[in-house]
């Protein structure tokens, strides 16, 4: 900045000549033209409006001017600058203009995309035909009742009449929690809540026990370590087998429909006597398949006939190990297979789609709640 001086002639100092001040606008004025956009712009409002550009330094040196000279380099400089911050304003907002519609063309929300990209799970099949299986049975009056899956072995075996070398107690069968000597069992099925239930329950007792059991099989088309099983057991006064055979009918219809046979071919389990396999006739073919001359059924295999579980009247001793007067009452029970009951009844023919997790095999079945 020059000193003031009174014989100082403006047009002398460089950068307040008309010319200086002519040249340095139109470049301020050419560059904001050519500012493309906002962060630009801001480079060219620095460079040409900032303290260090021409214009600023210009409008510095008007104060080093005598006061008579004062008047008129201001008006200059001050048109100048006027010229430049007009410009810049009408560009900014240009500018700001245009990004606002690039921002909406950009950011723009496709409202008819799908919005539902979290999939809804569904319930495992096993599950839902589990409580299925068991609401046939409440609807007929019975209660759900629950047990440990570690069990003691007394409750496993002992009051249910296996005998002490009875082969499902050995290693081959049974996961032992700790060792075989400890007794403590992973149960091996769902028959130890009979023993529960009729300890803890006041009589008559009419009870379905639906759960998971283990057994140490290997894991293929047809086995699991880890299954279930719906277990089922009424102790009344005069109950028999053809009570339990009205209950097996009646399961069969709210399962799978009226109109199906059911029948009992003699069997034998510890826990009851007499003991019977119960078959129900085949849902899809009705048991033409079997026929001569029968279409093949791949349900029933062409036997006309489904294999659904074991039954069969209440051993006495069962009833005596739970202080039951067998002179009075008597029971029956049953045992179904709930991942036996899913393959045949929705054609699933390997058990590894039941354990894998995989929900691509659950989804088709829906959310049944
Ligand atoms: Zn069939």
């Amino acid at each position: 900045m020059s000193a003031p001086n009174k014989s100082y002639d403006p047009v002398e100092v460089t950068a307040l000549q008309p010319a200086e001040l002519d040249k340095a606008r139109d470049a301020a004025l050419a560059a904001i033209a050519a500012a493309s956009d906002l962060d630009d712009l801001k480079a060219v409002r620095l460079a040409h409006a900032g303290d260090r550009s021409p214009l600023a330094l210009a409008n510095r040196e008007i104060g080093a001017l005598p006061p008579q000279a004062k008047a008129e380099a201001g008006k200059r400089v001050g048109a100048a600058r006027g010229a430049v911050a007009q410009a810049m304003k009408k560009r900014q907002a240009e500018l700001e203009e245009e990004r606002d519609q690039r921002v909406l063309v950009e950011e723009t929300v496709d409202v008819t995309l799908p919005w539902d990209r979290a999939p809804r799970g569904a319930r495992h099949p096993l599950t839902t035909l589990q409580e299925r299986m068991a609401d046939v049975f409440v609807a007929m009056g019975f209660e759900v009742s629950e047990g440990p899956e570690v069990e003691a072995g007394w409750f496993n075996f002992d009051a249910l009449n296996f005998k002490p070398d009875h082969p499902a107690r050995s290693m081959q069968d049974t996961f032992f929690v700790e060792s075989e000597e400890s007794d403590v069992v992973m149960r091996t099925h769902t028959s130890p809540v009979q023993i529960r239930s009729l300890l803890s329950r006041e009589l008559p007792v009419y009870v379905v026990a639906p759960g998971r059991t283990f057994r140490t099989d290997e894991l293929d088309a047809t086995h699991a370590p880890v299954f279930h099983q719906l277990e089922g057991l009424a102790v009344d006064e005069g109950l028999t087998m053809a009570d339990l055979r009205g209950a097996i009918d009646a399961f069969v219809t709210g399962m799978f429909g009226g109109g199906l046979k059911t029948r009992f071919r003699p069997s034998y389990f510890p826990f009851t006597e007499p003991s019977a396999e119960v078959d129900m006739q085949c849902f899809v073919c009705h048991g033409a398949s079997a026929e001569p001359g029968g279409e093949p059924c791949r349900t029933c295999s062409s036997e006309g006939w489904i294999e659904l579980g074991g039954c069969g009247m209440v051993n006495p001793r069962v009833l005596v190990a739970c202080g039951i007067d067998t002179t009075r009452y008597s029971g029956w029970a049953f045992g179904l297979g709930v991942e036996r009951t899913l393959m045949f009844r929705h054609g699933v023919e390997d058990m590894h789609d039941m354990v894998e997790g995989d929900v691509r095999f659950t989804l088709p079945f829906g959310m049944e709640i």
